[in-house]
């Protein structure tokens, strides 16, 4: 399997999913030029997208879809029912879906898929498990809390893709209003380094090789607090073998293989 992130952040996400001659897309949450521009140059042909397929309805997971579907129509669009419907109501799209339900697994071409419920306040949260003959892709991002389907979706993980979002005292001290504060710090919010930490401390994925930090928080975090959290939760599980990045909102990351 091979995965390309174009990009993390509250500004906007979308990464690809390699496997044999399944191309899968996550999340359209750049306008769909500038996420076109990103994938032409990381040699990633948006003509050859199997399916898009989503986690929410906010914006900057679904931004681009309706450019997106207007140029390639017969791309088909992945997604529970309530987050079909609320994309459907934001961007106009209405054709062109393919419901799952969450927690039953469905196969796209070469790549088994399970979608598994986050808590986070949009209509209604999925994270995913991918997976082929050789390897499992976890990615769980915007997650007010780690929920046991979580844990059993990490536990499988090869490469695992997880919400690093805020450094808790930053975020405290930051000038956004208590309502956001709150908002961010909540069960349907985002998972600060610490929560990140304990999750990874407490499953200790066996088969885990490369673990990427993801929607990190421009004002209320930085690479090197969210690296330094997970790498102490790393030694402490005694898996300092990972290869352990953090993604970043303008620049797509390096293509890993696993
Ligand atoms: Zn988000
Ligand atoms: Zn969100």
């Amino acid at each position: 399997m091979r995965l390309r992130v174009f990009g993390s952040g509250s500004k906007g996400n979308a990464l690809a999913i390699r496997s044999g001659g399944t191309l899968l897309l996550l999340d359209c949450g750049f306008s769909c030029r500038e996420l076109e521009k990103r994938m032409t140059a990381c040699g990633v042909c948006p003509a050859d997208v199997t399916a898009v397929l989503f986690t929410h309805d906010h914006d900057d997971h679904c931004k681009g879809i309706a450019t997106f579907h207007k140029r390639h129509p017969l791309v088909p669009l992945y997604a529970n029912g309530n987050t079909a419907d609320a994309i459907a109501t934001l961007t106009g799209v209405e054709d062109g879906w393919r419901i799952f339900e969450t927690g039953e697994p469905f196969a796209i071409g070469d790549v088994s898929v399970s979608a598994f419920s986050i808590p986070h306040d949009a209509a209604d949260t999925v994270g995913y498990l991918f997976s082929d003959a050789a390897s499992s892709l976890f990615v769980a991002t915007d997650m007010g809390v780690p929920t046991l389907p979580v844990k059993y979706a990490l536990a499988q993980a090869t490469c695992a893709v997880l919400e690093s979002n805020h450094d808790p005292t930053l975020l405290a001290c930051s000038d956004r209003p208590v309502s956001l504060k709150q908002r961010i710090a909540g069960r349907c919010g985002h998972l600060s380094n610490l929560d990140a930490a304990d999750l990874v401390r407490e499953v200790a994925p066996p088969n885990l090789k490369t673990l990427l930090l993801a929607h990190l928080s421009r004002p209320c975090n930085a690479p090197h607090l969210a690296l330094e959290s997970m790498r102490e939760a790393l030694k402490d599980i005694e898996r300092e073998d990972v290869a352990l990045a953090a993604l970043d909102q303008d620049e797509p990351s390096d293509l890993y293989e696993f």
